[in-house]
């Protein structure tokens, strides 16, 4: 009987763990860093966090949700659907909480894994189901420390600070900001806005499910996923796709914002698609409010009750909230792992890549969910996550068939992959600016996958055994 292991309990672990489980692979053990399931779901409770891809698409193909009060749904609710499927699908049950992963280590065909508390675990097979949005990053301005007010971080928020009446800044305006942002602007007494880059922001197409329609709200994910597949063709800049999304969004912001320099600030300069489009029908209009204010500059530098912007002015504040997004080029972030090939972090050293965005050449039976190049510019990471998990589980059931104990990657096999996927994206809109996307020394895009859920899916349905060493 193969042990597998996988490190994480967010969408990809449970994903991942319910397709073997349910596949006849019994020894499955899982491990968490906190003391939940629920992955970003459990850690992004910042106010008016939730999902801007529809529900009906944002579940499990295997397990639809019949309770969601609305089209796109709140945290609380992912997080409440999410505990209900790993407790579904045996995953909690199968999981070691309070468990930081520290190290893996390829020895005698097997994986040593270590834990920050000084113990270990030996498995056959070790998939990470980590996230690329699992560690929040933020500027490394001069003084921060210095600042005596609150500090919060989207990515990591503090429910206990209570920002009423006080005086906020918001600094990033990236999918996280258009959310905090009219959250914060209902309880604060004065909100600055930092922004560094104007977005494209399109209207959300939400609403509350009514109590009757719940159950049939499901209806709507294959008509969802046509739309979401036509989207993610804007992100080729030449489409008439990207020319419809670039002009309603223009009107979008002409309708919302009367105020011509307001407006002027707010107009994206980069090519649609290149930065992660928005959808709020809030944003624009709490921007207008008389105690908000948008700064269109970055973040420079901080003492203990102000900050300054890149333009020189102070603004005075008693709490910083980053919405400044998350470390998301250090792969496997905290992890050091060793395998034949080496340490894998010095293998990523220009930028992290993988089979399929799944296997890497080196490092027998590590497998990857949500791995370099397999996020998405517009669609449900959730296709993709299932599409991974049928895969990694199809290679287990291959490893069996052929006898063998280990399976990895032909180097050849992913350098042609690698350079499919790389020449796909130099022609995509992300080439055309920087963005978390992007490694930053190199510039290689390591994040996204050039196309829709459905080509990934069918890049991934098949196991090649040409591709792979069996042994
Ligand atoms: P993000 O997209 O990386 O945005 C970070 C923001 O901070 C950007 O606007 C960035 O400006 C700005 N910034 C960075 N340093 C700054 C500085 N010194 N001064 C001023 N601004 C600064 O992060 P995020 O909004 O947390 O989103 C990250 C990802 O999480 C998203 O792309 C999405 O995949 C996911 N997410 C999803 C949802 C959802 O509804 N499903 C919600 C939230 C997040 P630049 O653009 O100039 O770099």
């Amino acid at each position: 009987m193969t042990s597998i292991g996988i490190i994480g309990t967010g969408f990809g672990g449970i994903g991942t763990a319910a397709e073997l489980v349910t596949h006849g692979y019994d020894d499955v053990r899982l491990w968490e860093r906190a003391d939940t399931v629920g992955g970003v779901w459990r850690d992004n409770t910042y106010p008016g966090a939730a999902c801007d891809v529809p529900g009906p698409l944002y579940s499990f193909s295997f397990a639809p949700n019949a309770d969601w009060s609305r089209r796109y749904p709140v945290q609380a609710e992912i997080l409440a659907y999410l505990g209900r499927v790993a407790d579904q699908y045996g995953v909690t049950p199968r999981t070691r909480f309070g468990a930081r992963v520290a190290s893996a280590r390829w020895d005698q065909d097997a994986w040593h894994v270590g834990f920050d508390d000084g113990t270990t675990e030996t498995v056959d097979v070790l998939i990470s189901a980590v996230g690329q949005l699992s560690e929040p990053s933020s500027p490394d301005v001069e003084g921060w420390e210095s600042f005596a007010g609150s500090v919060l971080h989207a990515g990591s928020w503090d429910d206990s600070v209570d920002l009423s009446g006080r005086r906020v800044a918001v600094v990033g305006t990236g999918a996280s900001a258009v959310q905090i942002v009219p959250r914060l602007a209902e309880v604060a007494r004065e909100l600055v806005v930092l922004q560094r880059s104007a977005n494209h922001i399109l209207p959300k197409p939400d609403g509350a499910y009514p109590g009757w329609y719940r159950d049939r709200a499901q209806r709507e994910r294959r008509p969802i996923d046509w739309v979401t597949q036509q989207f993610s063709r804007g992100l080729d800049p030449d489409s008439t796709v990207a020319t419809v999304i670039e002009r309603l969004a223009s009107a979008h912001l002409r309708l919302r914002v009367r105020d011509e320099e307001l407006r002027r600030h707010l107009t994206p300069r980069h090519q649609v698609g290149c930065k992660r489009i928005l959808f709020s029908n809030d944003y624009y209009p709490t921007l207008t409010r008389d105690h908000v204010r948008l700064v269109p500059h970055a973040l420079a530098e901080v003492r203990a009750d102000a900050i300054r912007t890149a333009d020189g002015q102070w603004h005075e504040v008693d709490a910083i909230c980053f919405a400044t997004g998350f470390d998301t080029q250090d792969f496997l972030h905290g992890i050091e792992v060793t395998g034949p090939g080496g340490d894998l972090h010095e293998a990523w050293s220009a930028g992290a890549r993988a089979h399929l965005g799944i296997h890497v050449p080196g490092f027998p039976n590590l497998f990857l969910a949500y791995g370099p190049n397999t996020n998405l510019g517009g669609g449900s990471i959730i296709t993709m996550l299932e599409a991974q998990a049928r895969h990694i589980r199809a290679t287990l059931d291959r490893m069996d068939h052929h006898g063998a104990r280990r399976v990895q990657a032909r180097a050849e096999a992913e350098q042609r992959w690698d350079d499919r996927v790389q020449h796909d994206l130099a022609h995509s809109a992300w080439a055309s600016c920087t963005s978390w996307y992007h490694h930053p020394e190199t510039g290689r895009i390591t994040s996204n996958w050039p196309g829709g859920t459905h080509t990934y899916e069918a890049a991934v349905a098949d196991v090649h055994d040409e591709e792979f060493l069996w042994t």
